[in-house]
């Protein structure tokens, strides 16, 4: 799922420049996550992925990055993969292993319509309290509006 368009399935055109570009995709993505920490390396569950925008490189990504959250009303804060991190929202705990909306920017390599994921980094997580798990990850739409119908729906 993606509000990105694509040009055709191997290309796909950068959100800041507008070049049409291939193989190496770099992409802002919502996400319902959770984390497995039975195994040595912590795991992420990706229940859902929504692409928010893909971008040429990296440059192109950091020049869009703060508008793409700012239109979320998410404000950025870099998580880590620790079992309770903190909210970008309301600074609050985040329970990782539990599904919580993720907010991540990844770097993949495509071959054909497999994706190979060079490099993925939390923009931000937000807790239960600020985002309930009640809506598919394309529905969430966070605006004030839109968060106080959850909130009133809960
Ligand atoms: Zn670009
Ligand atoms: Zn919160």
């Amino acid at each position: 799922m993606s509000s990105i368009p694509k040009i055709s399935d191997d290309e796909y055109e950068c959100f800041t420049c507008g070049r049409i570009f291939t193989t190496r995709v770099f992409e802002i993505t919502r996400e319902w996550d959770r984390v497995h920490y039975c195994t040595i390396l912590p795991e992420v569950e990706v229940e859902e992925a929504y692409g928010l925008e893909c971008y040429c490189s990296q440059a192109c990504l950091v020049a869009r990055r703060a508008n793409v959250m700012a239109n979320e009303s998410v404000p950025i804060r870099p998580a880590g993969l620790e079992p309770i991190e903190t909210c970008a929202r309301c600074a609050g705990p985040v329970d990782m292993s539990e599904f919580h909306l993720a907010y991540v920017e990844s770097e993949t390599m495509m071959n054909g319509f497999v994706g190979i994921t060079l490099d993925c980094e939390y923009l931000a997580v937000v807790c239960n309290r600020c985002l309930p798990r009640t809506l598919g990850c394309e529905e969430v739409v966070s605006t004030p509006e839109a968060l106080a119908l959850i909130v009133a729906s809960t």
